[in-house]
């Protein structure tokens, strides 16, 4: 799978490039990251990349040209390498990203990303080339660097053979509309909290029937809503049954 990020700062990136899972899975090729700054897609002595709102107003507004050449640039680079790739604008206005929609941008392909700056784009390029809005929340950040490093981390990380183990990413929270379950390590008591005992039994049908348990638990206690959307496979409640 392959991300094109268009960014004003691409140094940014290396907290997702250098150091674990994604940076693993660039190493081996699961997945790319390549970066492109606009400022290199100008073409006047200056390399302006912003501009003073129409109307007036505080704040810049990223210009079109740049923009669009980065784009159309970052496109045909991808098409070269045989991925043909859909532009996604990460902004507060777009549609909020949860898990389920975390699965779906990781069945394509390749995605051009753009991360805004300052009052944002100039909208006719939103029109005229950006397929989708992300939001990561009902916040604003100071630019959509971050937006686009949290949305590559989630979808990499589903990535077959991206996580040490398989089965972590299915059991994670949100993974299968639950929370997850409590984790713990050695050692066995910690002041005088102990492991539940279910844990250290050997009995795997117990721990399986116990995690799934704790899971509906939290999920009820912290976000009902979720249950409410889900309900039960038939797999779980044999489990329950049992
Ligand atoms: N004036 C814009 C608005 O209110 O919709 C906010 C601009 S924000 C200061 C600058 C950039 O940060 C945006 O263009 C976008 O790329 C990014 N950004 C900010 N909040 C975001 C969020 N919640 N999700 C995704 N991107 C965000």
């Amino acid at each position: 799978m392959r991300f094109d990020v268009i960014t004003l700062f691409p140094a940014q990136f290396t907290a997702l490039t250098e150091e674990g899972v994604v940076a693993r899975a660039l190493q081996r090729r699961i997945a790319e990251i390549h970066l492109r700054n606009p400022r290199d897609d100008t073409t006047d002595v200056h390399r302006s990349v912003d501009d003073r709102p129409y109307g007036g107003g505080p704040g810049m507004v990223m210009r079109y040209a740049p923009l669009r050449a980065a784009i159309e640039a970052a496109r045909a680079e991808a098409a070269a390498a045989g991925v043909r790739s859909r532009v996604a604008y990460l902004s507060p206005q777009g549609e909020r990203i949860h898990q389920a929609k975390i699965a779906r941008i990781s069945a394509a392909p390749g995605w051009v990303l753009i991360a805004g700056r300052y009052e944002g784009v100039d909208e006719r390029l939103i029109e005229d080339c950006v397929d989708e809005e992300w939001s990561i929340g009902d916040y604003v950040l100071s630019g959509g660097e971050l937006a686009a490093m949290v949305v590559m981390d989630a979808v990499i990380r589903l990535l077959p053979g991206a996580l040490g183990h398989a089965d972590s990413a299915r059991q994670d929270s949100h993974a299968n509309g639950l929370l997850d379950c409590p984790h713990y390590t050695r050692p066995e008591t910690i002041a005088d909290q102990r492991v539940p005992q279910v844990l250290l039994s050997g009995d795997h049908r117990a721990i399986e029937r116990w995690r799934l348990q704790q899971a509906l638990g939290r999920t009820w206690q912290r976000r009902p809503e979720l249950l409410q959307e889900r309900g039960m496979s038939d797999v779980e409640q044999q489990l329950l049954d049992d």
